[in-house]
């Protein structure tokens, strides 16, 4: 992808590639908690959505469907919270198997971490998995762990879990929740604290209103100043580069709070390689943004036949998902504009000195 030399901006995470799907399964809606800053809930709950799970052979046809994927997955089991899933290793083994093939494959497990420590304890280790480590060592499965207000009498058990997992060889990220209330942030502080005293990667996650990406919640300045130590990068798993080459030479790399904080997310009219689709509980996909949508049980191509990732052009005001964030997007230089003018404008200059001179000589 010619990415530099067409657009006058830039914006994207680095370790986000283009030639990837990134797909998140709600592989049910079932889930011990009910938070009220939940996105999933909002989703499913007005539909009478909430609690249900999918048969398992309509979910084995969502795995065929993910199998036959030409670019690499990383594919993420999200809910509801997926380790209740009543065959949940089971699933994890045939996605996995389904999708191994390419080396840029990746699977993800979100969890709210209520299972018991016993329940971690007996998780296989990462090696059962087969090409689920690279020659590095760097793991090629992962943990994305939420922080639930629940913990403020037991965030120790939630670290105890979390080391467990990545003692395994899983690699293990926790989000955050950078809830608004003031009531909370005690424990934000506190448990970010923990975190990094134990060095695990984490991402302070910035929440949206209305289960919609595009609307981020309004944060008071006091949120702001208060969780201002955010900017500093080893916060966050990754930096987004944000360049201006009008303004600079140099790309600047911001962390999400910068982005929030300067009101920069905001890419409408911009080309965006949006690679991210969601599967509904039931197998539905839909691409995030646009209205691209298939059911994965009847039409077991859909994957398959997207053999590269083309730009579009975003309709959104707002692009408030860390996921989203670190999707590649580009501005196309606005000197080109300029440059057709003064084309068109020569063009009809030399026709008119043509017919001129035609006039001219007859
Ligand atoms: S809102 Fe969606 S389409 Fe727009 S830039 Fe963000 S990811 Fe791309």
């Amino acid at each position: 992808m010619k990415m530099n030399s067409n657009y006058s901006k830039l914006q994207g995470d680095k370790g986000h590639l283009v030639d990837r799907l990134y797909v998140h399964w709600d592989v049910s809606t079932q889930c011990q908690l009910k938070c009220d800053y939940c996105y999933a809930i909002k989703q499913y709950e007005p539909n009478g959505e909430w609690g249900k799970l999918d048969s398992w052979a309509r979910q084995k046809l969502i795995i065929y469907a993910l199998s036959r994927s030409k670019l690499p997955v990383f594919l993420g089991f999200q809910g509801g919270e997926p380790t209740i899933h009543p065959r949940f290793f089971e699933l994890l083994e045939l996605s996995w198997n389904a999708i191994e093939k390419h080396d840029a494959s990746r699977l993800y497990v979100t969890t709210n971490s209520l299972q018991t420590v016993e329940f971690f304890q007996n998780y296989p280790r990462i090696e059962h998995f087969k090409n689920s480590i690279k020659p590095n060592g760097h793991p090629k499965l992962l943990f994305l762990w939420s922080v639930h207000f629940d913990y403020i009498e037991k965030y120790k058990d939630f670290i105890k879990k979390v080391l467990i997992i990545q003692e395994k060889g899983y690699r293990s990220k926790v989000n955050v929740m950078l809830h608004p209330n003031p009531e909370h942030w005690p424990f934000i502080h506190k448990i970010i604290n923990e975190l990094m005293k134990h060095d695990v990667e984490m991402h302070p996650h910035f929440l949206y209103d209305d289960g919609d990406m595009h609307k981020i919640h309004n944060y008071t300045p006091e949120f702001y100043k208060e969780f201002s130590y955010l900017k500093e990068e080893k916060l966050f798993d990754s930096k987004i580069l944000y360049w201006d080459k009008n303004k600079t030479e140099e790309a600047n790399f911001y962390t999400d709070y910068e982005f929030y904080n300067k009101d920069l997310a905001h890419f409408n009219g911009w080309d965006c390689f949006n690679n991210n689709y969601e599967i509904n509980y039931k197998g539905f996909v839909q691409q995030f943004c646009f209205n691209i949508s298939a059911d994965l049980t009847k039409n077991f191509r859909f994957f398959e036949n997207i053999t590269e990732i083309k730009p579009k052009v975003c309709p959104h005001n707002g692009c408030y998902c860390d996921g989203l964030l670190k999707i590649k997007k580009g501005l196309k230089w606005e000197l080109k504009f300029d440059l057709m003018k003064y084309v068109i404008l020569i063009v009809l200059i030399v026709r008119i000195c043509i017919i001129i001179i035609f006039l001219l000589l007859n």
